[in-house]
């Protein structure tokens, strides 16, 4: 069946939706071609190039030439590209938001907070550019000098997700470019407009072309080559756990650093001194941005026995006044989720918990605004046994948990193999201390359902992964250390 085409996207400067990928500083169409559809209505986008090792191999020949005079250009000049470039991302923020809305989905004005926060991380780096210190090191035996310098990797290599597909590429680019080292990204098969539109801006800010190359195609080629490829000295993955294991083994042969942002399973624990309106309203956000497909998303919400019923109620009542329907609609809340597997997967983990006795208190149902959109739905009488409890659920579905105590609380919110972040709601000093210390979490969120920018590090523990993204330590993950020994 073929699908209905997308009406051309009202754009300012249309020649952003670019129907090829950007290797080697040059546009290229491929031999063969894919489709991406909107996933709100099943229409079509646009193709891109199905490229594989061949293409990834040449983007990375590419880089390796580029790579001596970028690491030699003065901070400056690499922070003031950088600054051209997120300039670029603000002028055109409504085409791009209206791009990563019409492929990803979500609600028009997330896609903009999307891009602002995107770009942001393109400024945070190029002010960190010029703050790349080395160390001198006092000589034990004071026969020697000793100096610690931090130089650029080398080639990197981005392979990212379509939940956010600007802000995970940014992220990534933004460090690299700023200390010194060229970035081959492969987007999302489900977002590579987004991708390419950066790529577009990138070239008009006037960056190198073999310094950010954006290569779409098959995943499992265009990985192959990027994690064996011994000229690749390190890969930012964000995406699943699973392909990030995958992805960790692959590397081992060549060595490479690493950085991996998977999945998590957050904890939002709600204890009954917590002020309920701000934890309802913390719960709202962190729980349906993105139609909950987001990997700091609240998975399981812990609510203490006094305040049970009555947060329940409030935040039911709140879930039932999302709008859902297709992002670019005005005033849509909730958009549809990326495609039918997410929806059979949100489906069949509402069976699993309605089987087990869960209660459905609103929602607990697809959508009829279209195939891929799914009610938002919060479950009462959520017990350890049903499959949220350690699936993430990667969708608009709240289940909520009834606990009694401090420590049995952190217990529960620790018994997981993931470690991203985790979020709870309460006034006492003491527990607030307690509590934010205990939880095994790269990132704890007090009082508040939504944390991250780019001044903060951004990262997990435990099987969520390692790497920090964001913040002055972003840029460590694209340095290595050269010491220095000197007699006399
Ligand atoms: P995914 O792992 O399937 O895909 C992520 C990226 O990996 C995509 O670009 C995909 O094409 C690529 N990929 C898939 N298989 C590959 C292979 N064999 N070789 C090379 N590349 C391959 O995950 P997804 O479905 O796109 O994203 C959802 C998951 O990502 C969730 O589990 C979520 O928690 C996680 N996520 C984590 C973060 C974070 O910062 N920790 C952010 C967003 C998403």
């Amino acid at each position: 069946m073929n699908s209905p085409v997308t009406p051309p996207l009202a754009l300012r400067d249309p020649t952003l939706l670019r129907e090829a990928a950007y290797v080697a500083g040059a546009w290229i169409q491929g031999a063969e071609r894919f489709a991406v559809h909107n996933p709100a209505t099943g229409a079509l986008i646009g193709h891109v190039p199905l490229l594989g090792a061949a293409e990834t191999k040449q983007a990375i020949d590419s880089a390796e030439a580029a790579f001596p005079d970028w690491r030699k250009r003065a901070a400056k000049e690499r922070a003031a590209l950088l600054l051209r470039w997120r300039d670029l991302m603000l002028e055109n923020a409504e085409d791009l938001a209206q791009i990563m809305t019409a492929e990803q989905g979500k609600p028009l004005a997330e896609a903009r907070g999307e891009v602002s926060y995107a770009a942001s991380f393109l400024d945070w780096f190029a002010e960190e550019a010029k703050r790349v210190y080395g160390e001198t090191i006092p000589s034990p035996t004071n026969d020697r000098r000793l100096i610690a310098l931090r130089e650029p990797i080398g080639v990197c290599a981005a392979i990212t997700p379509w939940n956010f597909p600007l802000a995970m590429i940014t992220r990534k680019v933004g460090p690299a470019l700023a200390v010194g080292c060229p970035m081959i990204v492969k987007p999302a098969e489900a977002t590579p407009f987004s991708a390419l539109a950066l790529a577009v801006l990138a070239e008009r800010a006037g960056i190198p072309g073999a310094l950010f190359q954006v290569v779409t195609g098959d995943p499992k080629s265009i990985g192959g080559e990027l994690t064996s490829n011994p000229t690749v000295r390190k890969l930012s993955f964000t995406g699943s756990t699973q392909t990030g294991k995958l992805l960790y083994a692959q590397c081992a042969p060549t060595v490479k650093k690493l950085s991996l942002e998977l999945g998590g399973n957050a904890p939002f624990i709600v204890f009954d001194d917590a002020d309920l309106d701000a934890a309802v309203t913390g719960a709202l956000a962190s729980k349906f941005r993105n139609s909950g497909q987001t990997c700091v998303c609240a998975n399981r919400f812990y609510v203490q026995d006094k305040i049970y019923d009555a947060f329940v109620e409030k935040f039911a009542e709140a879930v039932g006044k999302l709008v859902v329907g297709e992002g670019a609609k005005p005033n849509v809340t909730q958009g549809p989720l990326i495609n039918a597997a997410a929806i059979a997967k949100v489906t069949a983990l509402v069976a699993d918990a309605r089987d087990k006795g869960g209660r459905v208190v609103t929602g607990g149902a697809p959508h009829p605004a279209g195939a891929n959109f799914f009610a938002p739905t919060v479950i009462a009488d959520a017990k350890a046994d049903m499959r949220f409890a350690k699936e993430e659920i990667f969708g608009p579905v709240a289940p909520v948990f009834r606990f009694s105590d401090e420590a049995e609380v952190i217990r529960l919110a620790n018994d997981t193999e993931y470690g991203l972040a985790a979020y709870f709601f309460a006034r006492d000093i003491g527990r607030v201390w307690r509590v934010a210390e205990a939880l095994d979490y790269g990132m704890v969120a007090i009082n508040t359902g939504a944390f991250s920018n780019e001044v903060a590090p951004f990262g997990g523990v435990k099987q969520s992964g390692f790497g920090r993204e964001g913040s002055r330590l972003g840029v460590e993950e694209y340095l290595v250390v050269k010491m220095l020994a000197m007699a006399g």
